[in-house]
């Protein structure tokens, strides 16, 4: 019988990883896991992946877009977000009454007692995916030849996690088209493979490999086998711990089909139900891929590399 309490060699690699980080200065702990602050030299990383990023899609010609890390709730309720992945989900809740509430509140916070129920949910949450935002503004009829935008912000997942790479709170630069169905599947196609080299330029050991979204609960397994199914995510992945895992996902390319179209009513010139694909890259997740590949300190990194990051 196995002890379901003892790290794995893989726990231990990546508790390891995460020790020299903090240790190096890299990342700053906090005591809740998955939160961590970033040093100077990481946000040179973060600053010169963003440039190249840009550079690498600017034939898009895409309309740049940025939105804050929360969004209103009514357009979430307008996703399946709290049906597919409720465990991930984080709603923002404040307080809105008066006086005498606040005083209960206080009381009951003094004696230790837990005072959430003095607070209300507002009327925005913290923003999961960071395309969502913009679906929502997407109601109507497309421009013809469809839509390309370029976002960039944070995203919350609430998966505490003693992996480094498995964050609660970290952005991501997403290259978002909506238009035909046809065009949305090309462009899916044709960017991963951009994506793939250019992110095989830093170094790195990418793959791209079929995948699926971390659905939740019973009805969920019927969503994780039609998407892998149909091939509608592929990650692009990066070996960090050798034979003891297959590798971690530092970007996505993804067919969205109708799915947030159809919830925003977004349509194209013909009147059909609009299709969306993105390519997502998840940026601090890069950044921890390229520092366990070319190790800790910046200035030892391959020449070419730290050239290509304006490093
Ligand atoms: P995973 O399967 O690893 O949970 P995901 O399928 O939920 O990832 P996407 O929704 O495709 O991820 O998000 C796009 C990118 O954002 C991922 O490829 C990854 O680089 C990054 N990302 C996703 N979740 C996290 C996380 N918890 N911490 C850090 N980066 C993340
Ligand atoms: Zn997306």
């Amino acid at each position: 019988m196995t002890d379901v309490l003892a790290p794995t060699a893989l726990d231990l690699a990546r508790l390891e990883f995460r020790d020299e980080l903090l240790a190096s200065g890299l990342l700053v702990g906090t005591s809740v896991p998955g939160i961590y602050g970033r040093s100077g030299d990481f946000e040179r990383v973060i600053a010169g992946l963003d440039r190249i990023l840009g550079e690498a899609f600017a034939a898009l010609d895409a309309t740049v877009l940025r939105f804050p890390p929360v969004y209103p709730r009514a357009d979430f309720e307008r996703t399946d977000y709290i049906a597919s992945f409720p465990d991930l989900s984080g709603i923002v809740s404040s307080f809105e009454d008066g006086d005498r509430e606040h005083r209960e509140l206080l009381a009951a916070r003094e004696e230790g007692r837990a005072y959430e129920g003095w607070l209300k949910p507002a009327d925005v949450v913290l923003t999961n995916a960071i395309c969502h935002p913009l679906y929502a503004t997407l109601e109507g009829t497309l421009p013809s030849g469809g839509g390309t935008y370029d976002l960039s912000g944070y995203g919350f997942r609430h998966e505490p996690s003693f992996d480094p790479m498995r964050l609660q709170s970290f952005r991501m630069r997403e290259f978002v088209f909506v238009g035909t169905p046809d065009a949305a599947q090309l462009y899916r196609d044709t960017w991963l493979d951009t994506s793939v080299a250019l992110l095989a330029s830093l170094g790195l050991a990418v793959q791209a490999v079929p995948a699926n979204d971390p659905f939740f609960g019973r009805a969920g397994k019927m969503l994780v086998s039609a998407q892998l199914r149909e091939n509608l995510k592929v990650e692009i992945i990066v070996p960090l711990y050798g034979d003891l895992h297959e590798g971690t996902a530092i970007a996505s390319a993804n067919c969205q089909r109708d799915h947030l179209t159809h919830a925003f009513d977004i349509r194209t010139t013909d009147g059909e139900v609009a299709h969306g694909a993105c390519v997502a890259f998840g940026m601090e997740r890069t950044v921890l891929a390229l520092v366990r590949t070319h190790g800790t300190d910046l200035e030892a990194w391959p020449v070419d590399v730290r050239a290509l990051l304006g490093l």
